[in-house]
């Protein structure tokens, strides 16, 4: 991972806070901050959910990054990041699935479902 212009603990801590335990294989906040993309994560939660915690975390880094523009290019990089993981789209529901493997049960919709095949080559 490149190198974080900002303090990632405080992220990471007041995402564990207020987004703890979560085992949901289609949630976007806990896969990039597994992969240490804090930034994206909060990003995600606080415009799903009242996060007090996690919004003064995100001011305190709007600042260390010096304003909007490098704050958007900062999220805009860990939301590239985040996409390159391995993934696959729920054929019942549609939830993007964060998983190397072939299957997988979507905490979405709960159904087993199976990872596409990759399409042809063509000639
Ligand atoms: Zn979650
Ligand atoms: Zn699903």
């Amino acid at each position: 991972m490149a190198q974080a212009a900002y303090d990632g603990d405080a992220l990471a801590r007041a995402l564990e806070h207020d987004h703890p335990n979560c085992e949901d294989n289609t949630c976007d906040v806990t896969k990039a901050a597994a992969i240490g993309c804090y930034l994206w994560a909060a990003h995600l939660l606080s415009g799903a959910t009242e996060c007090e915690e996690t919004e003064d975390a995100l001011n305190d880094v709007f600042n260390q990054l010096g304003g909007k523009a490098s704050f958007d290019q900062e999220l805009e990089l860990e939301r590239q990041e985040l996409l390159a993981q391995p993934h696959f789209e729920c054929s019942s529901c549609g939830a993007l699935i964060w998983t190397a493997e072939g299957e997988a049960f979507c905490s979405n919709c709960g159904k087993l479902v199976y990872r596409p095949e990759e399409p042809e080559e063509e000639e």
